[in-house]
């Protein structure tokens, strides 16, 4: 099965992606932890992708393709995929597109998890993350036993720089310019699956599972 993971910053993407790679036996790709990593790593790719981040800006489409169609050569893709975070923009979703064309392959379908603006601002800005094993917390619904201490490694929960409030609201209005119009792009392909990420995370997930299970039939 090969997946788009689509939705606002804060609709869950990162939670539902795990479980549907858990579920369906295919890696989970997100290009943002991509860059974390390298971040983290002081790669050469960390460097360049760090000031875009840090302003909630996008990484310029060159960089991205490249690095995913990199990814997706991989001998571990070749049974399917999950991408959270890519596409972004309509050139890095017509990217893909050829890409798996000229490599024999095409999307099975495109998840897009839709929650209303407000709740993304109070998610996001609540988000802590593990900075040793990336688990997610949130102060409100779901705090860590001990604040400040991750429950699964004991490692210190940070708040992403760029989860501040300034940012978020960059992330959100460069998301509508932006990865918005993918939305249209995939309804046209038939290939959307419009999912109401307003509910449990449980919930959600089942819904996603089950609409997967019937297309892939
Ligand atoms: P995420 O963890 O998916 O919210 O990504 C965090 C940040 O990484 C984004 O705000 C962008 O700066 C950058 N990023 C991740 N994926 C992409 C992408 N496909 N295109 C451009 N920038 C990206």
């Amino acid at each position: 099965m090969n997946l788009v993971l689509l939705g606002p910053p804060g609709a869950g993407k990162g939670t539902q992606a795990e479980r549907i790679s858990k579920e369906f036996q295919i890696p989970h790709i997100s290009t943002g932890d991509m860059f974390r990593e390298a971040i983290k790593n002081r790669t050469a790719l960390g460097a360049q992708a760090e000031k875009y981040m840090a302003a909630g800006e996008l990484v310029p489409d060159e960089i991205v393709i490249g690095i995913v169609a990199e990814r997706l050569t991989q001998p571990d893709t070749a049974g399917g995929f999950l991408l959270d975070g890519f596409p972004r923009t309509v050139p890095q979703a017509q990217a893909l597109d050829k890409f798996l064309e000229e490599n024999g392959r095409s999307l099975t379908a495109v998840v897009n998890i839709e929650v209303d603006p407000e709740i993304l601002v109070a998610r996001l800005s609540g988000r802590r993350v593990c900075a040793t094993c990336g688990a997610v917390y949130h102060v409100a619904t779901k705090p860590s036993k001990e604040p400040g201490i991750c429950d699964l490694c004991r490692g210190e929960l940070i708040h992403r720089t760029d989860d501040q409030e300034a940012t978020i609201k960059n992330r959100l209005a460069v998301y509508h310019a932006q990865t918005a119009p993918l939305v249209q792009y995939y309804r046209e392909s038939g290939l959307l699956l419009p999912v109401n990420g307003e509910r449990a995370i449980d919930e959600v997930y089942q819904e996603i599972v089950r609409e997967l299970r019937n297309r892939d039939r």
